[in-house]
């Protein structure tokens, strides 16, 4: 969730409807309606807008709860080894894995062209 914690303007809410916030689970049995009466926090389907807190605190007890394991490191390189790919992390630390999956949003491809920089440092 750092894209949503550490790169999104404080205050913020949603564009998405609350029916149609819900990250994947296929049995649904974690939705974020489901977090919001646990947490005893305003919802609806529709007409309620979600605050950023809100969704960012929903997506990392998503994750404690659905993927418990995760481990949170910084991945500075990647490259081909023999046996598949070698990452380094930010911390030195070298692994071995046979599969990689990227998906590292889109916080690293901030880009303003430079016809609008102006209108972007006054909003
Ligand atoms: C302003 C804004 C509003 C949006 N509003 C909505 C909305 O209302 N409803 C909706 O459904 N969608 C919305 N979206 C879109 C949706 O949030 C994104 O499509 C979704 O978060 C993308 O998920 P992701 O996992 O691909 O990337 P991200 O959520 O960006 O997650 C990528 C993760 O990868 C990590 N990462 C990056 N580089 C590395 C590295 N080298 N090593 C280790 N980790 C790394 C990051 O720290 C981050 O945690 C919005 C997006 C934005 C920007």
């Amino acid at each position: 969730m750092s894209s949503w914690r550490d790169h999104m303007p404080r205050g913020m809410s949603l564009k998405s409807e609350g029916f149609a916030s819900d990250l994947y689970d296929p049995e649904r049995r974690f939705t974020l309606r489901h977090y919001c009466t646990e947490k005893g926090l305003p919802y609806n389907d529709v007409g309620a807008p979600i605050p950023l807190e809100t969704f960012s605190s929903y997506g990392l007890e998503f994750q404690r709860r659905m993927v418990p394991e995760l481990e949170t490191t910084l991945v500075t390189h990647v490259s081909r080894a023999p046996e598949g790919f070698c990452i380094i992390t930010a911390k030195g630390e070298r692994v071995l894995t046979s599969v990689v999956v990227v998906a590292t949003g889109i916080a690293h491809f901030d880009y303003i062209p430079a016809e609008l920089a102006a209108a972007a440092r006054k909003s």
